[in-house]
């Protein structure tokens, strides 16, 4: 597929798609129902799906019995830790291999021209962001992605918050199906705005930005805090009245959606006739220059309306600059203050 039909490509090499990367259709006002009726199936297929699969999967098939998890105790948390383990090992790992390692698309829809395998850096552990980013990924984050999953499951176990039926429960508990990603993009929007500033940047979150030219491995290399509270976005189903499949389904979202922003492709090619989108620009573009985007791809346009918004354009790059320009003045001004 040539992606000269899709974008452009500049002197370095890197891609970008032509267009804007557009916010959800039900912003717009006067509403488009047409629009939003198109847009419905993109919002489930195949990401979300995807999600909502291993959910079930993990459901009938990986989590113990709820006489088991009633009790905290080694085996059970070890046995969804390998699961955790094994899962991403083969659902980032293909991405990896396909794309990355075998390289089936050259560079074909990829937004920066080099691949992180070509670029070792000292700021990662043995110079080298694969290794470096796979071992935070398997060590650190997956480990907690484990804690959230296995504390949630004891606490439904011992009947400690309400453990909503389907069958008394359908509508309600579809509709918190369906805003499951955008409570994800809520939660991730604030952590990582937090993690943003300055001190807390250095301590936790530098660690993540660290791969400025993200492949899979790179979306869950994560300090241990964040690792934490990136999956902690599950303990909202313990607040509000819900069910485990809906808060495993919510923690999916995280655990295997964080692969989505760091593909580092806009478009991965399954064969040549039938591409994917990935929507990883928008996260692509906050590895890029660091303080835009930090939600995801508009489905709660957070970033445009605290005007950190990137939508990929040479006018968003205009604001963006702008905004980055009145920021160094104001720093400047508090120096010359402080100084005088
Ligand atoms: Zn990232
Ligand atoms: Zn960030």
């Amino acid at each position: 597929m040539d992606d000269h039909n899709f974008g452009t490509r500049n002197k370095r090499g890197d891609w970008a798609p032509n267009g804007h990367i557009e916010v959800a259709p039900f912003w717009a006002w006067p509403p488009k129902l047409m629009t939003v009726l198109k847009w419905l199936p993109e919002y489930v297929w195949p990401w979300n799906a995807i999600h909502m699969a291993t959910a079930l999967l993990y459901w009938f098939y990986v989590v113990p019995d709820v006489a088991v998890m009633k009790t905290l105790s080694w085996g059970w948390p070890l046995w969804l830790y390998a699961v955790n383990a094994g899962a991403i090992f083969v659902f980032y790992g293909s991405v990896e291999l396909l794309f990355y390692v075998k390289r089936k698309q050259g560079n074909r829809f990829k937004y920066n021209a080099k691949f992180p395998g070509e670029q070792p850096s000292d700021v990662f552990w043995f110079k080298s962001q694969n290794i470096d980013n796979f071992l935070r990924s398997f060590f650190i984050s997956i480990p907690l992605w484990t804690l959230v999953e296995v504390l949630f499951l004891w606490v439904f176990a011992n009947g400690w918050v309400p453990w909503l039926s389907w069958a008394d429960n359908p509508y309600y508990l579809a509709f918190l199906v369906a805003v499951a990603p955008m409570i994800h993009e809520v939660h991730f929007f604030f952590i990582h705005r937090l993690i943003h500033w300055g001190p807390l940047y250095r301590w936790i979150h530098s660690v993540h930005h660290n791969s400025v030219n993200p492949s899979p491995w790179s979306s869950l290399s994560m300090h241990p805090v964040e690792g934490f509270l990136y999956h902690a976005v599950a303990f909202w189903h313990l607040v509000i009245p819900s069910n485990p499949i809906v808060a495993m389904f919510q923690l999916h979202i995280a655990g295997f959606g964080a692969v989505n922003g760091h593909i580092g492709f806009d478009k991965l090619e399954i064969t040549e006739e039938t591409p994917i989108d990935t929507h990883a620009y928008a996260h692509y573009l906050h590895h890029k220059y660091f303080e835009v985007n930090y939600g995801g791809d508009g489905l709660i346009p957070l970033d445009k309306w605290f005007g950190t918004w990137h939508d990929g354009t040479k006018d968003g790059d205009v604001q963006m600059q702008a905004r980055f320009q009145k920021k160094k003045e104001r720093m400047n001004a508090k120096a010359a203050r402080a100084n005088s």
